[in-house]
């Protein structure tokens, strides 16, 4: 079976008056179907550049990017990101948001507008489908951005530091929820984080970048017991600390990473 999404050598630089600078360095990768993958790496290695040419924004300069083994350009595939601001719109409804990109789609009618309230009820908002953005707690406004995203029903998820803008205690909480939740939902995800504790809670596999221009400098394929399935939970396992230190000591070694 081909790889939900594959990254084959592709190199990415910016251009300005100031001159060239290489952000992406003959990175390769595939994800399979229902995979969840964190990326790590230092910043301003190139992460979220890496994130805009996965899912099409830019095109990479060596290389490609496939879906289902299909160039992106051509692949017609729905992809949902979740980005670092929940970007609700204040003057709508929680309703009227996660509702948004079906409107614009023109797909929203009755069946959809089922679906939609059966996942506010399943995600914990049933009751909150008036209320406005600013009435809901971080988490509960994460969980509405997420709501948006799958009510597009996407094949692959794209996060950028979803978390981050939260506090730390919130943030352990969305992070365990929101990732549990994409996880039921079966979708393959790819989580770009600095965080390598959210990495390692989370992910299926964790790609360490090095700093810029980024290259692959190591993958690391997760394994915890059955009884450490949510990110919570993870983070009390006795793996845990065996692979904070590996990726650690990764981001660290070598004479290209800061
Ligand atoms: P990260 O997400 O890992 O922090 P980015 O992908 O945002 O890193 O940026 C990688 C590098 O590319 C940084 O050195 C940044 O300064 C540079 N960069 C990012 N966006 C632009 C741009 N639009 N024009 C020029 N340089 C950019």
């Amino acid at each position: 079976m081909k790889p939900k999404l594959e990254a084959r050598d592709i190199c990415y630089s910016y251009h300005t008056t100031d001159g060239e600078t290489p952000a992406l360095s003959h990175i390769s990768f595939s994800v399979p179907a229902g995979e969840f993958l964190a990326v790590v790496g230092p910043s301003g290695c190139g992460k979220s550049t890496l994130l805009s040419l996965l899912c099409g924004l830019l095109e990479p300069e060596e290389g490609s990017v496939l879906i289902d083994g299909v160039p992106i350009a051509q692949s017609g595939q729905a992809i949902g990101y979740m980005l670092q601001k929940d970007h609700l719109f204040e003057w709508r409804t929680i309703y009227g948001n996660v509702s948004l990109g079906l409107e614009i789609q023109k797909k929203l009618n009755r069946d959809s507008g089922v679906r939609l309230r059966q996942m506010l009820a399943a995600y914990g908002l049933k009751g909150f489908e008036h209320s406005r953005p600013s009435e809901l707690s971080g988490g509960m406004r994460q969980r509405a951005a997420l709501i948006r995203t799958l009510a597009l029903k996407p094949d692959l998820l794209l996060l950028d530091e979803p978390f981050s803008a939260l506090d730390y205690q919130t943030r352990l909480s969305v992070c365990d929820d929101i990732s549990s939740l994409i996880r039921e939902s079966g979708k393959t995800a790819v989580l770009i984080t600095h965080d390598l504790s959210e990495a390692i809670s989370t992910a299926d596999r964790v790609i360490v970048l090095s700093s810029r221009p980024a290259s692959v400098k190591a993958v690391f394929p997760l394994t915890f017991g059955k009884e450490y399935k949510s990110p919570l939970k993870r983070r009390n396992a006795p793996e845990f600390s065996g692979y904070f230190d590996q990726l650690w000591r990764t981001l660290k070694e070598g004479p290209e990473t800061e």
